[in-house]
């Protein structure tokens, strides 16, 4: 759509803004039906001209990778399979063509779609939910609305299943508000200065990793040489090598691919346009927005009910969380022994 194929060469038009636009909503906690209604609102033509924009025809360009500039290569099961390999197996060309989308805002719309698909409502009130924790019983709040009709007060609560203790919302919404907009005051030119740092201490930890299941694959396959074809369980030990072996290596691909996303990340550059959005106020943002912020900038909110609902809350170092994710459980399943 905002890019013509003819004989691999894309040559960009007038719908780019257009498409960058979709991206930059959704990073934003927009549902694809709210883009598409937002889209026919402002009469922006659809691609199928004919008809309005629909959540499908959005949710196929925010799922389209050519705008992220990457050429998806293998991007089918099988040449008789049609069905499309999830994106952790493709392998990618990057900057293949010119890109119309940051991998920033790339990575952002991927968490996002990943998050939406567990039934995410980015526009609820309670836009700390899933992140808040009980300390006393390491368990995460639910939520509770007990707001009675015609009442002219909230009463929506977090509150812990196990422990019964809850905190009103709009005390919780305060203090971590408060705490994210001092934070951000104060950190964000340090951010964009120790991000390099981070992106190279989370290549060794992959690169490290990704070592260790090389020689485990070379491990396996020498023990298995030592195994006799005569032996009468000669094709069980080999079929349990043989998983073993697929196992490590599969591991050590999607390794490998988070390798290229970090590598393709600190080429592009500081996350400006995503850090960007926490220096705004953000009493400002509504639900969706405040939701999407908190998501990519907090991991983790804990309250202790205890100690007068002390709050401590633990930022993200970056707002890559998919890739945070992946480095923080190596990072403790380093004690365990793979083999
Ligand atoms: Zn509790």
């Amino acid at each position: 759509m905002s890019q013509d194929k003819k004989d691999h060469t894309l040559i960009e038009n007038d719908d780019a803004p257009i498409v960058q636009f979709i991206f930059y909503l959704y990073s934003f906690g927009y549902s694809d039906k709210k883009i598409a209604l937002l889209l026919n609102e402002s009469n922006v033509k659809s691609p199928s001209l004919e008809s309005n924009w629909s959540d499908s025809t959005v949710r196929y360009i925010l799922n389209n990778l050519w705008y992220a500039g990457d050429l998806v290569w293998f991007s089918r099961s099988s040449y008789e399979n049609s069905k499309a390999k999830p994106i952790e197996e493709r392998f990618l060309f990057p900057n293949h063509h010119k890109r119309l989308i940051s991998p920033q805002l790339w990575a952002t719309t991927q968490f996002l779609r990943s998050k939406k698909k567990n039934k995410d409502r980015m526009d609820s009130p309670f836009v700390l939910r899933d992140i808040v924790l009980c300390v006393k019983c390491e368990r995460k709040l639910a939520v509770k609305n007990m707001t009675p009709a015609k009442a002219k007060k909230n009463y929506q609560y977090y509150y812990c299943k196990t422990c019964k203790r809850k905190i009103n919302l709009e005390e919780l919404h305060s203090y971590v508000f408060d705490d994210f907009t001092g934070r951000w005051g104060r950190e964000l030119n340090n951010q964009t200065r120790t991000i390099k740092g981070i992106y190279s201490e989370w290549k060794k930890t992959i690169e490290a990793k990704s070592a260790e299941n090389k020689s485990n694959v070379d491990k396996l396959r020498y023990k298995l040489s030592f195994v006799k074809p005569e032996n009468e369980f000669y094709e069980d030990i080999k079929e349990s090598f043989t998983l073993q072996i697929k196992s490590v290596e599969e591991e050590r691909t999607k390794l490998l691919n988070v390798l290229e996303q970090i590598r393709v990340l600190s080429e592009y550059g500081e996350p400006l346009e995503l850090i960007s959005r926490f220096k705004e106020d953000i009493y400002k943002y509504n639900n969706e927005e405040k939701r999407s912020i908190f998501l990519i900038a907090i991991k983790e909110i804990s309250i202790d009910f205890i100690r007068k609902n002390f709050i401590e809350i633990n930022y993200r170092l970056t707002p890559f969380v998919e890739v945070e994710t992946t480095i923080d459980k190596l990072n403790n399943k380093k004690d365990e022994v793979s083999i």
